[in-house]
Parts: structure tokens; C-alpha cells; sequence
């Protein structure tokens, strides 16, 4: 007898979000592509992602995750004054990992093979049964179910709603990774140990340590320390916002500006302002050669659900940073559509129906949460006694860390 023809699926954007996707999904007997526009790898991409259990339970279904190998853990929560004898600790543990060290474990995960670089999307179309994408090759792919994981500027998102409500939040942040062997070895050992802010009337300062894959001079992946840190500064005005997002070749760039593009003069500017931070993140900040600039948008969907075709991971709701969240949330999309997938079998439809109804709920609540948090954080209302505001499903579910959640059972 003849095995039966799989469903297909496709996944628009091959980031975090498109990764667990496709995994996830696989696992479930579909037969899934990724489509992901960057014609490199994202490897040596991104900085500081915190690990929340929620995350971790679907990871350690894969024995190739090593959990150890991929996470640093830091104990405290330290607040920086810029009298040192108003510093405040606390006792937390955190997980904390990086952009580069996740993608590494999902692709080995997910495999290469159906893993499609420089492939962008550029159309989507569907009848009741099927939906068809076009790439910007010119070629039409058709599958059962099509899964937009294209990030916060989705262009999946703005073909299906017809427009994008993304609203810069006031804010922005400078962003460096730095390697440890790059600063002195007690600075090393202050931000391994703890989760470090500075809290300032005008904005707010973070810092923990993350693991870093790079390859050697002899092909050989190697493990890295480096520090994470970002400065969030307040910016009012989109004036001043749209300068600050010109790079060195003169474009203008609509929510970041990465590594190596940022404006020396800019650069040089911060570095100058470092001088009125605690020595902690002034030493951080002029030790980074290649600082970069994120402004931080809010925007959520009505609908994360077109017939046969949804939106996960930041496409649909992306939220400011200051929760933890972005990737959690990603994954916790992927973990649910599993979930509903299985359910109804072969009636996709209803699945997408009753899956977008909870992942709606939690994207709205993930989205209020953290605009809450990230003005009290930048107006200077935030309190130093306060445990930082990670979290998924309520504030604060990624940093006291349950040991149970690591076994607890996964997808
Ligand atoms: C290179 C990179 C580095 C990052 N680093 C960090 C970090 O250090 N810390 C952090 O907290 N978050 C980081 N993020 C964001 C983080 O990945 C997301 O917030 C979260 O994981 C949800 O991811 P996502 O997959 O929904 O969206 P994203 O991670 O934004 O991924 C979207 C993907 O879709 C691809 N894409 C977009 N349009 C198309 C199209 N038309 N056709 C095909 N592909 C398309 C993009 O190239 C991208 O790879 C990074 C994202 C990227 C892409």
C-alpha cells in the first residue's frame, strides 16, 4: 500500500520564530519547507536572548539541544547607582542565552535540507483548499497551510491586512556585544555573575554575560563569552529618531541600524555620554568597537489568521523587549499551532480558529505588559527593590527559575 501524500507546509522566514515552526510541525508528520530571505545564514547575527522555561521545554525534547553548552546562568540581580553604595543585589537566577547560539541548535535541529536561503516572498494568494506563494524569482510554491514567521516588518502581514500599525514607542536603544578577553578580567567576572542595570530618569541601562558560537582559524565551531548590554535612551521625536537611523552610506533605515553601519560620529557621541554611567557599563560601552541602534516599535494584529495562511513570532505581535519574551513567545505560537494541529487532524481551518484565539489573548497581554514595563522603566518610575519583568504568561515566569519546568512535559 501506498503511504499517504503528506500536508504541506511552507514557513515564510527562516529567523527563531520559523525555525520552531518547521520543527514543531515536522514532528507532526507535515511535510515543511522554510523560505528565508537573507542569502547567508543568520549565524553571526543578534546578541542577548533570556532562556524562559517555556522556551526551554520545547528545546529539550532534542537531545542535540545541550542546554549547558548553549546558556550561561547568572544569580543576581544587581542594581547599579551612581553612588556605588546605593548599589542593590538580589537574589535571582537567570538562564541567558544568544541569537547566534539558538539558531545554531534549531537549524542543526531542523536540518538544511528543506531550508531555502535568498528566497523572499513576494505574493500570496489562496483558494478553500490550497494557497499559493510566489518568490521573487518569479516561482509559485503551493502548500495546505503557510506560516508567515517574517518578523516585525512582515510584508506577509501587510499583503493580507493591507497596512502596518507598527508605532515607535518614544525609545530606542544602543546594543554592543563585547568578548571577554576584550576587558578585565573582575568586569568579566561582575557580569557573568548577575543581571545588571542602571535605572536613570531618562532611560535604562542592562548587561549579562551570553555564550557565542564562532568558527576558529581551523574551521572548528568554538564557544565564546561575551557581555550583552544595551543602553535605552528616550528620543521623543521622529525627527531626531530618522536621523539617528541613517547609516554611513547615507540610507535611511526604518528600525535599526546594524553592526559596522552605524555613523562613526554617532559612535563617538556615545562613547562621550558613556562618561556619566556607572564605570561598570562605561568600561562596557567604550570596550564595544561595533555598537548598533534598535528603536523600539509596538505593534499587535487584529487577526493572526487568513484562511489557510497565519502569523507567528513578531509578525504578529512584537513586543518591547524589556519581557524577554520575543523568542518565548515565538516559540510558545509554534507549540500551540502543534498542539491545535493535532487536535483536528486534517481540518486545518479549525485549527488555525481555535489556536488563534489563545495566541491573540496572549500576544495582547505580552504586548500591554510590556509597554507598561518599558514606561515605567524609561520615565524613571521603576524600583530598584522590584525583580526585573521577564516574562511570558505574567511578569516575572523567566527569572526565578523552577527546576521542574526543565523536565515538565514538552510538546
Ligand atoms: C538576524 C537577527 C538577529 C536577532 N537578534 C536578536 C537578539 O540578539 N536578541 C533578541 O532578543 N532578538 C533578536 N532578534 C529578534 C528575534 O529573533 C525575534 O524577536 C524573535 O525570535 C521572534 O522571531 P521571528 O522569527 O518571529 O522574527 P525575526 O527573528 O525577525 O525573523 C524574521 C525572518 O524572516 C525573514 N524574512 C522577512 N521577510 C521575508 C520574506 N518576504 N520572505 C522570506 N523571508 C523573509 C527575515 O530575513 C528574518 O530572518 C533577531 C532577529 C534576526 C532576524
Amino acid at each position: 500500500m501506498m503511504a499517504p501524500i503528506k500536508k504541506k507546509i511552507i514557513v515564510v522566514g527562516g529567523s527563531l520564530g520559523g525555525l520552531s515552526a518547521a520543527i514543531c510541525l515536522r514532528d507532526l508528520g507535515f511535510s515543511v519547507s522554510v523560505f528565508e530571505r537573507s542569502s547567508n545564514k543568520l549565524f553571526g547575527k543578534g546578541a542577548g536572548i533570556a532562556l524562559n522555561p517555556y522556551m526551554l521545554r520545547f528545546l529539550q525534547r532534542y537531545p542535540s539541544f545541550e542546554f549547558s553548552e548553549r546558556s550561561l546562568s547568572a544569580e543576581q540581580l544587581r542594581y547599579l547607582d551612581l553612588s556605588p553604595s546605593k548599589d542593590r543585589e538580589h537574589p535571582a537566577v537567570f538562564k541567558l542565552s544568544s541569537y547566534n547560539s539558538l539558531y545554531i541548535s534549531l537549524l542543526q535541529i531542523f536540518g538544511t535540507e528543506n531550508y531555502h536561503l535568498s528566497c523572499e516572498v513576494t505574493g500570496i494568494s489562496q483558494t478553500p483548499d490550497k494557497v499559493a506563494v510566489t518568490t521573487s524569482e518569479g516561482r509559485t510554491h503551493e502548500c495546505d497551510l503557510l506560516i508567515c514567521a517574517d518578523g516585525t516588518e512582515s510584508s506577509s502581514r501587510i499583503l493580507l491586512s493591507g497596512r502596518d500599525n507598527s508605532r515607535y514607542s518614544g525609545y530606542y536603544a544602543w546594543r554592543g556585544i563585547v568578548k571577554d578577553d576584550h576587558l578585565p578580567p573582575y568586569l568579566v567576572k561582575r557580569c557573568e555573575e548577575a543581571v545588571t542595570y542602571h535605572l536613570r530618569s531618562d532611560g535604562h541601562l542592562l548587561s549579562y554575560a551570553i555564550p557565542f558560537f564562532e568558527t576558529d582559524e581551523k574551521g572548528e565551531t568554538v564557544r565564546s563569552t561575551y557581555i550583552n548590554w544595551l543602553w535605552y535612551r528616550n528620543l521623543p521625536s521622529t525627527k531626531e529618531l530618522n536621523s539617528l537611523l541613517v547609516d554611513q552610506s547615507g540610507n535611511r533605515k526604518s528600525k535599526s541600524v546594524s553592526k559596522h553601519k552605524v555613523r562613526p560620529q554617532l559612535i563617538e557621541a556615545l562613547k562621550q555620554d558613556a562618561d556619566g554611567v556607572p564605570e561598570h557599563f562605561r568600561q562596557l560601552i567604550k570596550c564595544t568597537s561595533a555598537p548598533f541602534i534598535q528603536a523600539v516599535f509596538d505593534h499587535g494584529v487584529d487577526r493572526m489568521v487568513y484562511g489557510r495562511v497565519c502569523l507567528v513570532g513578531d509578525a504578529a505581535f512584537s513586543v518591547r523587549p524589556h519581557t524577554a519574551v520575543g523568542t518565548t513567545k515565538a516559540f510558545e505560537d509554534a507549540i500551540q499551532l502543534y498542539y491545535a494541529l493535532k487536535e483536528y487532524g486534517n481540518d486545518i481551518e479549525s485549527a488555525l480558529r481555535s489556536w488563534e484565539q489563545k495566541q491573540l489573548k496572549l500576544g495582547r497581554q505580552v504586548l500591554e505588559r510590556s509597554k507598561e514595563v518599558g514606561e515605567s522603566l524609561q520615565r524613571g518610575c521603576w524600583s530598584s527593590d522590584f525583580l526585573p519583568p521577564f516574562g511570558l504568561y505574567k511578569g516575572g515566569d523567566s527569572c526565578i527559575w523552577d527546576e521542574s519546568t526543565e523536565s515538565s512535559d514538552a510538546v
